[in-house]
């Protein structure tokens, strides 16, 4: 197994009508065993961010991670998920069976969803001290928490749904968050989990290539 550098992403080119995932170039096809060369611009690599990245210095965002491990390394597509909430500090506001927690650190692989838009800057300003008094209400009191109901997610939602509603706008149910804005990011990042741990176990992950193949798999358009 290569250590491979968690944030750096991985690269991708094509060739043997194959799309092929790695942390290096080779100097040969790993496929045909040909020196590379490239027959066409798109077949020649191109890097593919990983779609992880450091909570803490994601300002004013929707956090998740897996409560234990990491994505990358311990996730197995079951394992329980904890979400959170970043100030513009990097500090990370969420909540489990013991209460509210505001942490420095533990939030350094997470997917990301961005709340406030580029230019809301009246917003941003008050954005530490909403989060900070929305905290503080007794609705999360650690005696409140419910694993099903009264959970990470309870808290999350409701504070994006002040924001929502402190500008005027309407609330989102829980389902309808989920399926706009998490699910296609966990979709994108489940497919990235496979490529990244099988560029890790043998260095490299080869796939058909989507335009050169009818039957291409979700996988290959979802790293693009
Ligand atoms: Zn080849």
């Amino acid at each position: 197994m290569q250590s491979l550098d968690s944030e750096k992403g991985l690269i991708k080119f094509s060739h043997c009508k194959k799309d092929i995932f790695c942390s290096y170039v080779p100097k040969l096809c790993p496929v045909c065993g040909q020196n590379l060369n490239y027959r066409r611009l798109e077949d020649a690599p191109v890097s593919i961010p990983s779609p992880f990245v450091n909570g803490h210095r994601q300002k004013c965002s929707f956090l998740l991670k897996p409560t234990t491990g990491t994505f990358l390394r311990e996730y197995d597509g079951s394992s329980d998920l904890h979400v959170g909430i970043s100030n513009t500090n990097g500090l990370v506001y969420n909540y489990n069976e013991t209460g509210i927690h505001r942490v420095e650190l533990g939030w350094e692989q997470c997917i990301s969803i961005p709340l406030v838009q580029p230019g809301m800057y009246g917003l941003l300003k008050q954005w530490d001290k909403y989060l900070e008094e929305f905290s503080t209400g007794e609705a999360w009191f650690f005696h409140r928490y419910d694993e099903h109901y009264h959970n990470c997610y309870t808290y999350a939602l409701a504070f994006i749904n002040c924001v929502l509603a402190a500008q005027g706008k309407q609330p989102m149910s829980k389902s309808e968050f989920t399926e706009r804005f998490v699910i296609p990011q966990t979709r994108k990042a489940s497919k990235y989990i496979t490529v990244y741990r099988e560029v890790a176990e043998n260095y490299f992950y080869i796939g058909d290539s989507p335009d050169q193949e009818q039957n291409n798999s979700e996988e290959d358009k979802l790293l693009h």
